[in-house]
C-alpha cells in the first residue's frame, strides 16, 4: 500500500520550546478526533536511532481545512529536521490510528485531566465538538509549571469563555517563575481542584493524556478518588 503525502503549510511558535506544524491535508483523508498520525521524514538530511517516523495527536480538529500537530521542540534528529524543514517539504503520512475518541453517552460528561503536550487531543475533541453541538459536557483540566509553557493556552480559555459545554481549567505548578501574571489555579491537578467542577466524580468518563509519568500520577488520583477503572481512558506520549 502506498502511503500518501503531505507537505508542509506552516510552523509557529505556540509555547516555550513547543511547535506546532500545518500539513495540508490530502484529499479524501478523513479521522475523527483526538486520533493521531504516523509522520515520516522523506530523505531527511540527518537522522538517528529513533529513526525518521514520529506518532503525533491530530490537534487540529476534523473540520479544520488542515492537518495539525504540535509537539515539544527536543534535541533529537527527527525534531530538529522539522523544526528547520522548508514549507513546501513532503513527509509521509500514515493515518488515522487510535480510539482516543470522545464517547457517545452525552448524559456522561467527559473530563480530560492532561498535562503540557497532552493538551493536543483536547483541541481537537473539543473544537468539534463545538462544531457538531454534539451535547457533549467537556471539562478540560490542564496542568502547566507556567503560561509559558502552555500550548494553546490563549485558544483554550477563549473556547471555554463563548461555550457553555466546555469548562476550561488551566493549573500552573511554578507560576512564581513565570513573566506573566496568573490568577487562575495553582498546584497539581488534585481532588479538590475537579471537585469544584464536578459534583458526582463516578459520573464522568476520564480521559487522560500525556507524558507517562503525568498519566500515571493522574490514574493513581482517579483510583483514590472512587472513580472505575473502566471509565478511564488514556493516551501515553512515550518518549517524554
Ligand atoms: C498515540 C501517541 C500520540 C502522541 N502525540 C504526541 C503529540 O501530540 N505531541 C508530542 O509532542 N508527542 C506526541 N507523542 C509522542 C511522540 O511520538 C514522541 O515520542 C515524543 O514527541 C518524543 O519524541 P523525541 O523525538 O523528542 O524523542 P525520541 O527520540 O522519540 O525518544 C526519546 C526517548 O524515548 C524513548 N521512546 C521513544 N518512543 C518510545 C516508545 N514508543 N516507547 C517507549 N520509549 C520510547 C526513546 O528510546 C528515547 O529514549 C505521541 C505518542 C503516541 C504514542
Amino acid at each position: 500500500m502506498t502511503l500518501p503525502t503531505t507537505r508542509l503549510i506552516e510552523k509557529e511558535q505556540i509555547a516555550e520550546g513547543t511547535m506546532a506544524f500545518r500539513f495540508a491535508k490530502p484529499e479524501g483523508f478523513t479521522y475523527q478526533a483526538g486520533q493521531f498520525a504516523d509522520y515520516t521524514l522523506i530523505d531527511p538530511p540527518e537522522t538517528d536511532g529513533e529513526g525518521n517516523t514520529r506518532g503525533f495527536t491530530l490537534a487540529s480538529a476534523p473540520y479544520e481545512p488542515f492537518l495539525m500537530c504540535a509537539t515539544r521542540m527536543r534535541d533529537t534528529a527527527f525534531k530538529r529536521v522539522l523544526k528547520d524543514m522548508p514549507v513546501g517539504t513532503e513527509l509521509t503520512l500514515d493515518a488515522p490510528y487510535g480510539s482516543f475518541t470522545l464517547h457517545h453517552n452525552i448524559a456522561r460528561p467527559a473530563v480530560f485531566l492532561t498535562g503540557g503536550i497532552g493538551i493536543t487531543p483536547v483541541r481537537s475533541i473539543a473544537l468539534q465538538s463545538v462544531r457538531d453541538k454534539s451535547g457533549h459536557r467537556i471539562f478540560a483540566f490542564h496542568s502547566n509549571r507556567r503560561p509559558e509553557d502552555a500550548p494553546f493556552l490563549d485558544e483554550m480559555v477563549r473556547l471555554g469563555e463563548s461555550e457553555d459545554s466546555i469548562v476550561f481549567v488551566p493549573t500552573m505548578t511554578k507560576p512564581e517563575d513565570s513573566e506573566r501574571a496568573w490568577e487562575g489555579e495553582t498546584g497539581h491537578i488534585d481532588k479538590e481542584m475537579i471537585s469544584k467542577h464536578i459534583k458526582d466524580l463516578t459520573a464522568p468518563i476520564y480521559y487522560l493524556c500525556g507524558p507517562r509519568s503525568m498519566v500515571a500520577a493522574m490514574r493513581s488520583l482517579l483510583k483514590d478518588m472512587g472513580a472505575d477503572e473502566d471509565d478511564i481512558r488514556t493516551e501515553e506520549f512515550a518518549g517524554y
